[in-house]
């Protein structure tokens, strides 16, 4: 007997109507380059509803992949709402990837329309050069028609603003409402092939899993609140916080693209923020400044850290300066979090230390297993295996590839850790390889073949070595030809050019031979743990 409840499908249109419904007074506050702008959930539910239209005009159907090319401000949080409340898909793409992955990013996803900042006007040029003819249609700059950049794109790709795009619409809309599974965003990540994978998330997914984030043992996002996403939005939904800050009536404040120690902590001060998210290479950058300056927060409570492992001494120099960090753990694959490390009651000292520093439990609406081989590993906090999650807002797969999870509905995480008896993962290495720069991925594939198109190298491989700013760095690991030699200079200015000028390695290790494991695969725990403190000895 089904119950008499009323069913209504969860819909990401509805985060917008009900902060500007009965938040009317929240803002969203935005650093661009001309300085601070300001203006409210009911403007940006207003302006959201004259972008849905505008979206109509531009040809763009239930189901079309709409890309933007943004930094956190306004604008991006009108097309979030706007795009995947009309039926159509973000794909949220990092600005940061080289012009051949963005390229295949839009081509794979089948973007027609770009919405890109002007400051990256000869980004999309390079870009929309690679991309076959016909695929995209029209570039929208995010700035109003006296800032728009003098480009020039392939015939065929009609080029606006999009303030003038907007203007010319009333804001005469409703909201569609259709099926809850249908997909609302794209995002990619970048895999251990090399190019990126699609992450397709629901409707439901990005509603509940907002909702779980605003529960207290999370983040538990408040209307009194002032958050700073410094986490991109172009980055995993900016780990759903505008969806959750819209759900709980709290205000924005966005930091464009001035993410340095100074400007940020300049902006948490001058608009009185009281919660942030951001990895730890921006914290690190924000203390820098205030050791320096001798600055004080005065607003400003907690942060949420992720992305990489945040270093115990951030935790006790914020928690010195009247700020509690909160540190949480997931991945694109999980939309992202999946855990946060909230405390619980009854354990001692030292353990409620190793919870705080770990990545945390799971929210309710996920759960998690860490298993070696077919076995479960027991959760006793000593013995590590590779965790798995299910759950609401984790994927089943990657877009246009075959399924990703286990016969029995698991999605591996490519993490390694253990499990402690109140459920805290406690995370000790990756089994995917990738390397995590300042919270940017970097293909260790990718390295490994730049080294060894060079002639005199027989064997490379690229591992992440911790560095004391950035997390992690890549450094190769070569093994040269008999006879053959090479330098380190000559080796790394194989790198010019192939890839972004972060991904270079920070050094090259010579050795005489790798190790290889039974398959003939590359030992990298065993490179890791020979390697790892490499920059930082
Ligand atoms: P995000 O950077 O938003 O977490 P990504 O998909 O880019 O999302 O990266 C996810 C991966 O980053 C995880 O699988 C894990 O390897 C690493 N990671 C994320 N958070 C943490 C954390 N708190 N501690 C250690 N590693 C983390």
């Amino acid at each position: 007997m089904l119950g008499l409840m009323q069913h209504h499908d969860l819909m990401i249109s509805d985060f917008l109507v009900h902060a500007a419904r009965h938040r009317p007074r929240a803002e969203i506050v935005s650093r661009l380059a001309g300085g601070i702008h300001r203006q409210t959930w009911v403007d940006t539910a207003r302006r959201a509803r004259q972008l849905a239209r505008a979206l109509g005009r531009l040809g763009v159907r239930p189901g079309d992949r709409v890309a933007t090319l943004a930094w956190n401000n306004h604008r991006h949080v009108e097309l979030y709402f706007a795009i995947s409340g009309s039926g159509a898909v973000v794909n949220t793409v990092n600005p940061r990837l080289a012009p051949d992955d963005i390229a295949y990013i839009l081509e794979h996803a089948e973007d027609g329309v770009l919405f890109a900042e002007a400051d990256f006007a000869s980004l999309v040029e390079q870009v929309a050069g690679k991309l076959p003819p016909g695929l995209l249609r029209q570039v929208v700059f995010l700035c109003d028609a006296a800032d728009l950049p003098g480009i020039a794109l392939p015939a065929g790709v009609a080029i606006t603003d999009y303030e003038s795009l907007i203007d010319a619409e009333t804001d005469e809309y409703d909201w569609p409402r259709f099926d809850e599974r249908t997909a609302s965003g794209l995002c990619y990540t970048s895999g251990t092939t090399g190019r990126p994978k699609g992450v397709l998330y629901t409707h439901r997914s990005t509603v509940l899993k907002a909702m779980a984030v605003n529960a207290a043992d999370a983040i538990g996002l408040k209307a009194a609140d002032r958050l700073m996403p410094v986490v991109p939005m172009f980055h995993v939904n900016a780990w759903s916080l505008p969806y959750a800050a819209a759900a709980a009536g709290t205000s924005l404040v966005m930091p464009g693209r001035f993410l340095d120690g100074q400007s940020l902590y300049e902006l948490i001060e001058a608009e009185h923020v009281t919660c942030a998210s951001g990895v730890p290479t921006v914290w690190l950058g924000v203390l820098a400044h205030i050791r320096k300056t001798g600055g004080r927060f005065s607003t400003l409570e907690r942060m949420i850290v992720g992305g990489s492992a945040c270093p115990e001494a951030l935790f006790d120099a914020y928690d010195e300066l009247g700020v509690t960090i909160v540190h949480a753990w997931g991945m694109t694959e999980s939309s992202p979090i999946a855990t946060v490390a909230t405390p619980v009651p009854g354990v001692d000292a030292a353990t409620a230390r190793r919870q705080r520093l770990s990545q945390g439990r799971v929210l309710f609406g996920i759960d998690l297993r860490a298993r070696r081989g077919a076995e479960e590993v027991p959760w006793d906090g000593e013995t590590a295996g590779d965790i798995e999650l299910r759950g609401h807002w984790v994927t089943t797969g990657y877009y246009r590839m075959p399924k990703g999870t286990t016969e029995d509905g698991w999605f591996p995480t490519g993490d390694v850790g253990m499990i402690d008896p109140d459920g805290f993962v406690i995370l000790t290495d990756r089994s995917k390889d990738l390397i995590k720069s300042g919270g940017e991925w970097i293909s260790s594939i990718d390295i490994e073949n730049i080294a060894v198109s060079h002639p005199a190298v027989a064997e490379a491989a690229a591992i992440a070595a911790k560095h004391p700013k950035w997390d992690e760095r890549p450094v190769v690991i070569v093994a040269l030809k008999p006879g053959a030699s090479a330098t380190r200079e000559e080796l790394l200015s194989v790198y010019e050019g192939k890839v972004a000028r972060w991904a270079v390695p920070d050094d090259v290790i010579f050795v005489d031979e790798l190790p290889h494991g039974a398959t003939g695969k590359l030992l990298k725990t065993e490179l890791r743990a020979r390697f790892a403190n490499h920059l930082i000895e």
